[in-house]
Parts: C-alpha cells; structure tokens; sequence
C-alpha cells in the first residue's frame, strides 16, 4: 500500500464521519468533585471501520479540586479504545473481523483481504497479518509489559478505573468485549463470545480481580454490569455515555460554526497524530 503521511489523516478521508468524545467520568474517583473538560485533544486520527472511514477525537477531564490529593489528574476520554487501539489506523471492528474469519471461519489472509477491500477496507495482506497478530495478543492473557503499566497505576493512584464495552463484528453473532483502564489509556484484554454470556465474561474478568479498583465503567449492557459486580462488588460504577455523546458531538458539529472554527484551529495546531500519552507500548 503506499505509504501516506499520517500528519494530516483528516484529509485522506474527508468525508469520515466524526466521533468526538469527552472523559466518560463525571466525578473524580478520589475526590468526588465534578470534573472539568480540558480545552484540547489528547487523542485524534483518522480509522478505517467495517462502516467505512471515522475521525475520532477525545477530550480529558480534570479535577480541579486543589484540596484533592490528585488535584490536575487527567481522565482521559478512552471510549475511543474501543473502537481503535492506540497507534492503529484501524477500527477494532476490522481487527476482530480478521481474527473471526481467520481463526473461526479458516479464510486465508489473501481471502480476508479481498472480502475487505470489497467492504471498501483499504489493506494489503501484510496488514492483515499484522492485525490478525494483534487480535491474538489482545485475546491472549495480558503481557508483562502491561501488567508493569497497571502496577504503576496502582502505586501512583491506590487503584486502577476499569472499562468493559462490547462491539460487534460484522456478519456473525460473536460480541468482543474489551477491558480497558482508563488513567493509564491501556487495552488490557479482549474476550469474543457466541453466544455471549455471563459466566464466560465473570471469569475473563476474575483474572484482574486482585486489582484494587477505584471504580468502574461501562455501557449499561446487562451482562457486563453483573459480571463487574461479580467480580468487583464494592467499585463504585458510572455509565459510559458514549451513544449519547457521540450523538451529541455530531448535532453540535453541525450546528455549531463556532466550535467547528475552533476545531480546526485545535485540530490545526497539533503537529502530528497524536494518542494516549501513556499508551504507545501495547504491541
Ligand atoms: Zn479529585
């Protein structure tokens, strides 16, 4: 494929739908203080989705509580792990669509490729390689390098902020459920389930249970809901408003001319693509 610089992602797809995202978290998890939207992205780039082509951007929260012992800490908006994982140009969806079709259905990377392109995925069948060794690490335990990154999480912060969503793949009725820890922007695991289930997902879960969790998050399917209380009885849990919000970016993009001027002026100003700060060493 050739290679394309990727410091201005938004003008390869200029007509890529635009999902922008704030810090799932309403309050402090050490405080209780309600947080405050920082003016800039700390994440944004351009993805390649099953849907076609998606601009995502996420802002982070602060607390600005100075008598908080974690007064300037970032919440950073990390629904957009579940749809890319950090430095891919790729949505997960596409990820677990080659892991599925490899691993479940036996299609060859040559064929997966053609079925792609024709779904008006740009890749070549290197990438599928790749992605499809990236689908492995995810559903495989998490590495030494990760466990390393929530240890530091958890002395830095006395805990860690999990988040569980579910995607579906395209054309089967398996759901891939990510785990994620939101101070630090780290995928730590995936699980793909059909059916899915409950007991399946507690004890994918129950491998993280000697954390200590300062709260968790997640989109309100029932499933996820009682295997995080299963698993972490007494974290405090908030909804992730990801629909809602996404929804309410796209009206206020259209609608509003200011925040679009302001946008490009934000968006203008970063120099490169940029990701979770702490989120570059995933694979
Ligand atoms: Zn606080």
């Amino acid at each position: 494929m050739e290679k394309r610089p990727r410091h201005r992602p938004q003008r390869r797809y200029p007509e890529a739908k635009r999902q922008i995202f704030t810090s799932e978290l309403k309050v402090c998890a050490h405080c209780g203080s309600e947080l405050k939207l920082r003016p800039n992205w700390h994440v944004r780039k351009t993805i390649q989705t099953m849907n076609g082509p998606r601009f995502l951007a996420g802002r982070a929260k602060i607390c600005t509580n100075r008598e908080c012992p974690h007064f300037g800490m970032r919440y950073y908006a990390s629904q957009v792990l579940l749809l890319s994982l950090p430095k891919s140009s790729y949505g997960l969806d596409v990820v677990a669509y080659i892991g599925w079709r490899h691993e479940h259905d036996q299609r060859q990377f040559v064929e997966i490729q053609r079925e792609l392109n024709q779904k008006g995925v740009e890749i070549n069948k290197r990438n599928v390689g790749k992605l499809y060794r990236q689908y492995l690490a995810l559903l495989g335990a998490a590495s030494e390098q990760i466990k390393k990154k929530l240890d530091a999480i958890v002395e830095k912060h006395g805990g860690l902020i999990f988040g569980v969503d579910a995607l579906q793949p395209e054309g089967h009725g398996s759901l891939l459920y990510v785990l994620y820890e939101i101070l630090s922007g780290t995928v730590v695991s995936a699980i793909q389930l059909e059916p899915p289930n409950e007991k399946d997902l507690t004890d994918w879960l129950k491998t993280y249970q000697s954390y200590p969790v300062l709260a968790s998050v997640s989109d309100g399917e029932e499933r996820i809901i009682a295997a995080l209380r299963a698993v972490w009885p007494n974290a405090p849990r908030q909804r992730c408003q990801e629909h809602f919000l996404g929804n309410l970016a796209d009206e206020v993009l259209e609608n509003d001319t200011e925040l679009r001027k302001q946008m490009r002026v934000d968006l203008g100003g970063l120099p490169k693509t940029t990701d979770f700060p702490d989120s570059s060493s995933f694979f």
